[in-house]
């Protein structure tokens, strides 16, 4: 699977990882977007990102056999709840919970059709993860927009392929600036901590991957999150085109009038501000 020195594993008294994999027959399975990360000093070296992790409770998505799970017990996690929708590395979980006694609490679950903010209970939680490819996204979405605000999490500590994770931290005038960005941007402010590359996961995925660090605005802008998320849509459904074009289905000219911004500009030279005020303005009656 990989060679010996790839894989450090004298973080913990616990057995390598890909012994655990062989022992719970963990063939990774393409539609759950498994990737494993081998590497303890890696996963080790997100725990850190993630911050002071002793008073707070962790919230883990996709513990898979548990390498990001041991390294966040280890830097010192409180508590760690991790959520996992393949069955199969219930057993390997639970032989972590074990060594760590009354400090894991494992979930056999869709982390899509998860209630986060129940699952913190009101206590201070950081959510740590890396994520399956084919629901990031949707997850981080979801995230931004929780309410109220500011939300029940702390911090998210996400990896993602460096593509998404670049599209997340965008700026006006970046080629990967578009409804991520802004929504990010909006409500959180979101850096890129380091790279992975393919090499550090059992199987190697195609691209190289990015560890963001993610930490709520205590006062964004007022505005609709979901209102922004379908305007940010229609503006870069169609980014070539002018915003009086691409916009049409929410008002057109009428709205981009409303909001005080110029119809022949291009969705990516906006700022985050004025994406708000398309946001927040109505078209004029009549
Ligand atoms: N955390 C492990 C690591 O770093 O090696 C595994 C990461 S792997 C990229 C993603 C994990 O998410 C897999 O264990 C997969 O089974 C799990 N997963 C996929 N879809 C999920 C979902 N909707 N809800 C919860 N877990 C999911």
């Amino acid at each position: 699977m990989t060679d010996d020195s790839a894989e450090k594993t004298a973080i913990d008294g616990l057995p390598p990882l890909r012994a655990v994999i062989e022992k719970h027959g963990l063939a990774t399975k393409k539609a759950l977007g498994q990737n494993f990360l081998l590497d303890l000093n890696l996963t080790g070296r997100i725990a850190r990102a993630a911050g002071d992790l002793g008073a707070c409770t962790v919230i883990e998505v996709g513990p898979g056999p548990g390498g990001l799970t041991r390294a966040l017990l280890m830097h010192g996690a409180k508590k760690v709840i991790v959520i996992e929708r393949d069955a199969r590395c219930l057993p390997a979980l639970a032989e972590i919970g074990a060594y760590y006694p009354g400090r894991l609490d494992i979930i056999e679950g869709d982390a899509l059709k998860t209630d986060f903010a129940a699952l913190a209970g009101g206590e201070p939680v950081k959510i740590v993860a890396n994520l399956p490819y084919n629901v990031g996204t949707q997850l981080l979405v979801n995230w931004l927009e929780a309410n109220p605000w500011p939300p029940y999490y702390q911090s998210l500590t996400l990896m993602f392929q460096r593509e998404v994770a670049e599209r997340i931290v965008a700026a006006p005038g970046d080629g990967a600036y578009g409804r991520l960005g802004v929504l990010a941007g909006w409500r959180t402010v979101a850096r890129i901590q380091f790279d992975v590359p393919p090499q550090a996961f059992w199987p190697p995925p195609k691209v190289t991957s990015s560890v963001i660090h993610i930490e709520p605005r205590a006062e964004p802008i007022s505005v609709d999150g979901k209102r922004l998320s379908l305007v940010t849509q229609h503006a870069f459904g169609q980014r070539r085109k002018m915003l009086r074009q691409s916009l049409k289905p929410l008002g057109g000219q009428a709205l981009l009038d409303a909001a005080g911004i110029d119809g022949a500009r291009r969705a990516e030279t906006l700022s985050i501000e004025e994406f708000c005020r398309l946001a927040n303005a109505r078209p004029a009656a009549g």
